[in-house]
């Protein structure tokens, strides 16, 4: 059971999360993740709770420093407002092209 195809611990992953795969499976999905970051990166997104002890190095760090970890969620947080501008934006940016595209519609008709 080791050595599973990415394709196949993603495939899962949202069993494992919800607690529902047999226990090689749900062994093989540990194993996988330890040596993955990419497939543990995708159990991260979808579980909030339980990363904690497989998580590398560099986030057991953060963990483990207060004052790291509030840089860490300063930094998060900074980057939600970019992101919540940057949909803004694009709904702005979208209901002007779709008023402009009615006027132009309207002015044609
Ligand atoms: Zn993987």
């Amino acid at each position: 059971m080791n050595n599973l195809p990415c394709e196949m611990i993603q495939d899962l992953l949202p069993l494992y999360v919800d607690g529902v795969v047999g226990e090689e499976a749900k062994q093989a999905v540990e194993d996988h993740v330890k040596n993955c970051a990419a497939c543990r990166q995708m159990l991260a997104d979808m579980s909030d709770t339980g990363i904690e002890e497989m998580a590398d190095a560099s986030v057991s760090d953060t963990a483990s420093d207060p004052q790291k970890k509030i840089d860490f969620m300063k930094k998060n947080r900074l980057m939600m407002k970019r992101i919540r501008l940057a949909s803004s934006l694009c709904a702005i940016a979208f209901m002007t092209i779709a008023i402009g595209s009615m006027l132009v519609l309207g002015i044609l008709q």
